[in-house]
């Protein structure tokens, strides 16, 4: 069930130029359409086979977000839809979307993920992984696979310092390189933290459980 109240909420507290891509994963087709009818278009979901069967049910001018970990051998049941990949780790990942794009002859747009956290589980490259990353002379052979900025995932922290803090460096990070890269996208907040996001720069807020409810804990 979704709350028709909060979305609107939630759009208000937006502002412009940052859009909402709602983390539809687990929910079911009859949410992401009553979402759908109130006019959202962007929706999130972290598992391949998720997605691919979700899409086939839905309509067409949704844009699909992937904001999983996806594995490099999952890329092309994805490639001829897929909106926005959000969490790239790994040149050999870029790679494989870009073999992918190029098979579908489409361009897709991908975000290159930064570990911001303190958690050490969490996917994701640090500074110097990402500076050796778009140096490396190969990233200009991968004309289907368009980086066009970061992502990232604060720590799960009622510390609202750390959290923010967090959030400032990947936005400092972001503004190194978004000037003579033509980066337009910054992805970061989710649902208990969006707010602190947009605060310090979002332009893509991740928010599942406000507006679906609680997931089940598998
Ligand atoms: C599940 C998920 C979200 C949404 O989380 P909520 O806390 O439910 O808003 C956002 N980003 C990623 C990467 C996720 O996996």
């Amino acid at each position: 069930m979704i709350d028709r109240v909060i979305y609107r909420q939630l759009l208000d507290t937006l502002g412009p130029g940052v859009t909402l891509v709602a983390v539809s994963k687990t929910k079911p087709i009859e949410d992401i359409l009553a979402l759908y009818e109130e006019g959202q278009r962007d929706f999130g979901e972290n598992y391949v086979q998720e997605l691919v069967d979700k899409a086939a049910r839905l309509p067409a001018d949704i844009r699909w977000h992937f904001i999983g970990h996806l594995q490099s051998n999952k890329v092309k049941y994805i490639a001829p839809f897929v909106h926005l990949i959000h969490g790239v780790d790994s040149f050999k990942l870029l790679r494989e979307i870009d073999k992918q794009g190029a098979k579908q002859q489409r361009v897709i747009d991908c975000l290159l993920q930064i570990h911001i956290a303190r958690e050490e589980t969490k996917f994701g490259l640090d500074a110097t992984e990402l500076e050796s990353l778009l140096q490396d002379p190969q990233m200009n052979t991968l004309p289907y696979a368009r980086v066009q900025g970061l992502m990232g995932m604060a720590s799960f922290s009622d510390n609202a310092e750390l959290v923010r803090g967090e959030f400032h460096q990947l936005k400092t990070l972001y503004d190194r390189y978004a000037g003579p890269r033509h980066w337009t996208r910054l992805s970061m907040g989710m649902s208990a933290d969006y707010p602190l996001a947009i605060a310090e720069g979002s332009t893509l807020v991740r928010v599942g459980s406000l507006l679906f409810g609680a997931r089940e804990k598998p």
